[in-house]
């Protein structure tokens, strides 16, 4: 079965090819064919495609950028014919998955692109301004290139967090926001789902029986609390700015501040939106980058502002883990994903220090090698430490292979 993956997130279209042969799904992730990515400059007046193969043949191309859902057809349709090769023969593909970053609370699990599930994911776009109208130009673009009636697949960030207790979801404002939807729906579901199946896999459990908190730590940062293999509390809520410092994002802040920034200064709603989700974090603190890498490297040369944000980061980690570990009561794996958790020793090894009451103890050695799906707590810990590599594409493409074998 030939599945290809569309990924849209806010300044990037990544696209995975996956040819899956034989009666299962693989044990372990296999590489796609081909991966693909666009990428928008800061500006948006640019994109550059780059496509890399199972073999390692990189190709490049950049064009003059007039929409993100006109560049991602363009990009498509060079996929498809151009020099690339990637694709020789669009019929073969028999399902195209996409990444749905909002599925609000009417979609709880993957499902098939129809007129009704398109007209959702605009709804939704309320919610997600940046992310849904993204997702939705690249189901219309694979509309227009392979037909209408090609096979697609929506898989939603949010529908893994849809078994939240009302505890956990509900806003401690009023009442009537629930009605008006305003409730934590939290993001990043593919990849904690993903981490916590691979954990139990490479620990060899059942899921079922592990407490877990997967700590995805990207540009975006977000915990989930997973139990019975759901998540039963998150960190992202109403919007994917709650919870954990992240690299421009805020994350959780006293909403007086807010009150106080638009009644004593020349602040603006849309000021304060772009100062949230553009200029704080990681970038906002240092005053230097969004990128953990650049934030370590001032730090060697003594910069004062590196060392608060990264200890702002890893305090706002340490807290938030405690709230999950309340949430779960009690602890048998601790996972760490995404850019910063795939790569980062220092950023593990300070979030692990502090839960050593727990008896949860690193084996330091792992820890600083390049631990990739491996186990890097010591052999007495009480609770075990992953580093997973989270494969969206992956589990997105999977969830086509299950969905197509459902109804075959
Ligand atoms: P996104 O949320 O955009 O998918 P990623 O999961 O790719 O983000 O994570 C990107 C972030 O990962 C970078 O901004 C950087 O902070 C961090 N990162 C990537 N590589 C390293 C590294 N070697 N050491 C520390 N941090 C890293």
């Amino acid at each position: 079965m030939k599945i290809l993956v569309l990924n849209a997130g806010s300044s990037s279209q990544k696209s995975s090819f996956y040819d899956l042969t034989g009666d299962a799904l693989p044990i372990d992730p296999p590489e796609p064919l081909w991966s693909a990515q666009i990428d928008w400059n800061d500006r948006e007046d640019s994109a550059t495609l780059k496509v890399k193969t199972a073999h390692g043949e990189v190709f490049e191309e950049s064009y003059r950028s007039t929409s993100k859902s006109a560049d991602t057809l363009k990009a498509l349709q060079t996929l498809w014919s151009g020099n690339t090769q990637v694709i020789q023969n669009p019929n073969q593909i028999d399902i195209v998955g996409h990444r749905v970053v909002h599925g609000g609370t009417d979609y709880v699990q993957s499902t098939w692109v129809n007129a009704e599930v398109k007209a959702s994911i605009e709804r939704l776009a309320e919610f997600a301004p940046i992310h849904n109208p993204a997702n939705l130009a690249g189901i219309e673009s694979i509309e227009q290139i392979l037909g209408a009636d090609t096979p697609q697949v929506a898989v939603f960030d949010t529908a893994f967090h849809a078994h939240l207790p009302p505890a956990a979801y509900v806003y401690s404002g009023a009442y009537e926001w629930l009605a008006q939807g305003i409730r934590r729906y939290g993001f990043h579901g593919i990849s904690h789902q993903y981490c916590a199946q691979r954990a139990a896999q490479i620990l060899d459990r059942d899921l079922q029986s592990l407490k877990l908190i997967t700590c995805h730590l990207g540009n975006g940062c977000s915990l989930a609390a997973i139990r019975d293999g759901l998540s039963i509390d998150t960190t992202m809520g109403f919007t994917p700015l709650d919870g954990l410092m992240m690299g421009s994002r805020s994350g959780s802040i006293d909403p007086g501040i807010l009150i106080h920034l638009l009644r004593h200064s020349d602040c603006t709603v849309d000021r304060l939106d772009h100062l949230l989700n553009y200029n704080s974090g990681l970038l906002g603190i240092s005053g230097i980058s969004n990128d953990l890498r650049q934030i370590t490297a001032a730090i060697a040369k003594n910069n004062d502002r590196a060392q608060l944000a990264f200890d702002l980061f890893v305090h706002s980690l340490r807290a938030h883990i405690g709230s999950m570990l309340a949430s779960l009561g009690g602890l048998d794996v601790l996972v760490f994903t995404a850019g910063i958790g795939e790569n980062s020793a220092a950023i593990r090894a300070a979030t692990c220090e502090a839960f050593g009451f727990l008896g949860l103890s690193l084996d330091l050695a792992q820890n600083n090698s390049e631990p990739i799906d491996r186990d890097i707590a010591d052999a007495n810990s009480h609770v075990r430490v992953l580093v997973i590599h989270t494969q969206e594409d992956w589990s997105i493409a999977q969830e086509c292979y299950r969905m197509a074998s459902k109804s075959s």
